[in-house]
């Protein structure tokens, strides 16, 4: 793989300034490898090559072309995934059945985005005689891609694979804390056929690379998955070029049992949503709301499964591996002092594995209960495997607090009534909800992305393709 250099114009060479940033793995926070530091200059040249491509050979590749390209990189990441897994494992933490599983999902990307590339119609409209009007689908031009660092491989197949099927040039700029997969991902993009300038990749810091992408002149669009506050400064940027963005922020999403929930079916899955990734996954099921006749029960039954898990290093693949960084550590550990210094009661605590390497930032599964609405515990973002439990009453008090957040991404509604599940999955303000199960990480057929700070706009599905394409009206007039 190619390791410190950045990719313009299909071909690799190093920052304009020549820096690099190192690579740490998470798991005994050891530096293993570097990135390219790339910074304004780097993303300029990135632009302008993304520029060409689209009036080059990108630019002329007919859509049916363009997903033959998507579908021999999917094919491409699953003949690699053995390698990308082992890269994605030790970049970001996470335990290698959790990266084989990202790894599988970026060829899935891909495999569905290059089958929809030639099948993306538009529309005629019937208007006055003697004329003829239809409305067509352009690719948006040249997009930036801004993406986190908690999974870095599905972020690229997720942002890319709608761009490039609807016929953009592309600039990504991945996460400095973890983005090595997606340096190879884009060396087999080229394999794949993609002409030079199709995809840029300039690796470096936000609040350099980052804001360059975004404050450029000549990008028509961005892609943001990130924090909320930098989502407004990418936001603030776009408005200042009158140019659109899809910002998919944070959450804090409600799990909401009611008392005639399937706990057999419920419990494992609550438990699953919030350890996932180590609980820094956007959709992490974060709260899970229990109605009151049942929180005794539900509580110690989450106990237990939570004090059985087991956080560790990525190779030995327990259910927990280490968070991103210190800072992330040092973060979510703010979030449990200060719940027990509030005598806010912890229910349960997972043991961190005796090989666990000491300098690896680890942070054991836990859960709280019954956490009070206004406490932090139940209203921000920890982004680390900490469970918050909150007691409801009935529908109408469910309904209120899963709502009571600042957040709007996903949620999860367990009940066997019928009537409830539509009732309250209509009244719940986010992006998508489930049912009796909770999959946000799954299915690129399904649109998904938030409301209120959670961000607008949506990845995924058809409805990516939209995003990433503007529509011509074109008004003939005949004899
Ligand atoms: P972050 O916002 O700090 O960083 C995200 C990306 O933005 C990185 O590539 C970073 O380099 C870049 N960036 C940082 N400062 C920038 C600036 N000034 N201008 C332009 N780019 C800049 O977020 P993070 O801490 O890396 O990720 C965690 C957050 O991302 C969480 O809040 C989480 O909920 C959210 N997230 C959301 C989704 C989703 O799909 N909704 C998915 C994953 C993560």
């Amino acid at each position: 793989m190619t390791a410190g250099k950045i990719c313009i114009d299909g071909i690799w060479r190093a920052a304009e300034k020549g820096g690099t940033i190192d690579v740490v793995a998470p798991s005994d926070g050891q530096v293993f490898s570097c990135i390219a530091d790339g910074q304004a200059a780097d993303i300029d040249l990135a632009v302008r090559a993304a520029r060409a491509s689209l009036a080059g050979a990108w630019g002329a590749t007919i859509p049916s072309e363009r997903g033959r390209v998507l579908s021999r990189l999917s094919a491409l990441i699953l003949k690699h995934a053995d390698e990308l897994t082992q890269i994605e494992a030790r970049d970001t933490g996470k335990p290698m059945s959790q990266a084989r599983a990202d790894i599988a999902a970026c060829a899935r990307y891909f495999e569905f985005y290059g089958g929809a590339a030639d099948k993306l119609h538009g529309e005629t409209i019937p208007y006055l005689n003697e004329y003829f009007v239809s409305v067509i689908r352009e690719p948006r031009g040249v997009t930036g891609h801004i993406i986190p660092w908690n999974y870095p491989a599905q972020m690229f197949g997720r942002t890319l694979g709608p761009a490039l099927a609807t016929g953009n040039a592309a600039v990504l700029k991945p996460a400095e804390e973890a983005c090595l997969s997606c340096v190879r991902l884009t060396e087999l993009a080229h394999e794949a056929g993609l002409p030079p300038g199709a995809l840029n990749l300039v690796t470096g810091y936000g609040e350099t690379a980052g804001a360059a992408l975004t404050a450029h002149p000549d990008v028509d669009f961005i892609s943001f998955t990130g924090s909320p506050e930098v989502g407004t400064l990418v936001q603030v940027a776009s408005a200042q070029h009158h140019r659109a963005c899809v910002l998919e922020l944070g959450g804090k999403s409600p799990q909401i049992l009611f008392d005639d929930a399937d706990l057999d079916e419920a419990l494992p899955v609550v438990v699953a949503a919030i350890i996932q990734n180590g609980g820094q996954t956007c959709s992490a099921g974060s709260r899970v709301l229990i109605q009151r006749n049942i929180f005794e029960t539900v509580t110690a039954a989450l106990a237990e499964r939570i004090n059985g898990l087991r956080a560790g290093s990525h190779e030995k693949d327990l259910h927990c591996g280490p968070l991103i960084s210190a800072k992330q550590q040092d973060r979510v550990k703010h979030f449990l002092t200060q719940a027990k210094a509030t005598n806010v009661p912890c229910l349960a605590q997972a043991t961190l594995d005796a090989d666990a390497p000491g300098t690896g930032y680890y942070v054991a599964p836990a859960l709280f209960g019954p956490v009070p609405e206004t406490s932090d515990l139940a209203r921000k973002e920890v982004f680390g495997p900490v469970l918050a439990a909150i007691p409801f009453d009935d529908e109408e008090d469910a309904i209120r607090i899963a709502n009571d957040t600042e957040f709007g991404l996903i949620a999860g509604i367990w009940t066997n009534s019928g009537a409830r599940q539509m009732r309250v999955a209509k009244k719940l303000r986010c992006g998508q909800v489930f049912i009796n199960n909770y999959g946000a990480g799954g299915g690129v057929e399904l649109p998904f992305g938030g409301v209120k700070h959670s961000g607008h706009g949506r990845e995924k599905g058809f409805q990516a393709m939209h995003e990433f394409t503007v529509t011509k009206t074109i008004v003939l007039k005949h004899d």
